[in-house]
């Protein structure tokens, strides 16, 4: 049985830090990731936490990859569009290079966009929206994966899980957040099962046959269904679209195709859309965008079993940063 250990949540951090450098991980790419890393187990979010170490250092062994690639921003004055090349290094260094200057751009004109390109994106996307809403911003973020999703009525994968995330900002609360996957399960929701030898709930996937499995291998060699049949099935093909072609990056079936080493660390794009809310009611009306909302939020929670996404985020990270995480030893092998 695996051994845990308690550690507080800067020790975390240290711990990934230390394992992507001795790796040979650049410093800043290095530094970005754990961030990343780090805050996904501080949060509860297990499959984007030290689990994911692995996979990138795993990538490292892919040809294409850049380990010490410094992101490079492209702003043109007349554009609403802020680009980040990331030079075939990984998504949260990225990011953190087009933050600044895509909130500078959406203050000025209330609506921009970062388009992040030529990256591994192995992580969740509610960090980044979290951080832009932290800062005033309503923000969308999208990105494509590796093919592991079939389109509705067919059997072979195409699509990656496809996530897409919001957030909101609020005055006295944390930002509303949600990020979800377009496909029933996140593949590392079925990573995590299999290595805990449990089964998958019904309707998450179909073997190589394209009959109904609830076992994680024959759903990993299979192919993975959409939320919602043909409706999440059009919201991933909305996201190939808008992290592939409209960025002129892979899509999710190409990005298979460069994972010579069956690593499972997506390539491509991420698209990001962030809006100034001072820009958003008619002006002149009365109106404030902000209050609406709390009305909104409250009449949800004023019925039983509701809650608003992102409150088990919260409340797992206050735990966390007053107890320490309970991490398991083969949590990061
Ligand atoms: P979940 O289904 O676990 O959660 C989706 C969202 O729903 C979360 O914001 C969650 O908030 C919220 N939520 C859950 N239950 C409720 C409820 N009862 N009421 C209100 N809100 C609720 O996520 P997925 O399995 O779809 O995705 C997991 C992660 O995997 C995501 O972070 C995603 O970005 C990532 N991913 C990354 C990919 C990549 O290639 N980079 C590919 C696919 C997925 P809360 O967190 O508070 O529970």
């Amino acid at each position: 049985m695996a051994k845990e250990k308690r550690l507080s949540v800067d020790a975390v951090y240290e711990r990934a830090l230390d394992q992507l450098l001795t790796q040979g991980v650049s410093a800043v790419q290095a530094e970005a990731i754990a961030t990343t890393v780090t805050s996904a187990e501080r949060d509860g979010c297990l499959s984007h936490g030290l689990f994911r170490i692995p996979f990138y250092i795993g990538a490292l062994k892919n040809d294409l990859i850049n380990a010490a690639a410094q992101p490079t921003v492209i702003d043109n004055p007349e554009s609403s569009v802020i680009h980040v090349d990331g030079h075939n290094g990984f998504c949260p260094a990225a990011l953190q290079a087009g933050y600044e200057p895509v909130m500078a751009k959406a203050k000025q004109r209330g609506i921009a966009a970062l388009a992040i390109h030529n990256v591994y994106n192995i992580a969740a996307l509610w960090p980044e929206v979290e951080h832009l809403a932290r800062n005033g911003f309503v923000a969308f973020a999208f990105t494509g994966a590796n093919a592991f999703v079939a389109p509705a009525g067919g059997t072979k994968p195409l699509f990656g899980t496809n996530p897409m995330a919001f957030g909101w900002p609020r005055k006295d609360h944390p930002p509303l957040v949600f990020d979800q996957a377009s496909s029933v399960c996140a593949r590392g929701e079925i990573q995590l099962m299999k290595n805990a030898g449990e089964t998958l709930p019904d309707g998450c996937a179909i073997d190589a046959n394209g009959q109904p499995t609830n076992d994680p291998d024959a759903a990993l060699a299979g192919a993975q269904l959409t939320f919602g049949g043909h409706k999440g099935s059009s919201i991933a093909l909305m996201i190939e679209l808008l992290a592939g072609a409209l960025l002129g990056d892979v899509f999710s079936y190409e990005s298979s195709e460069l994972d010579k080493h069956n690593i499972g660390a997506p390539f491509g794009g991420e698209f990001l859309m962030v809006i100034d809310p001072a820009h958003g009611v008619l002006p002149g009306s009365p109106n404030n965008g902000a209050e609406r909302a709390e009305q909104l939020f409250e009449a949800l929670l004023a019925q039983e079993g509701t809650r608003l996404p992102s409150d088990r985020r919260y409340k797992a990270r206050e735990k966390s940063l007053a107890e320490g995480i309970v991490i398991s030893e083969n949590s990061d092998s």
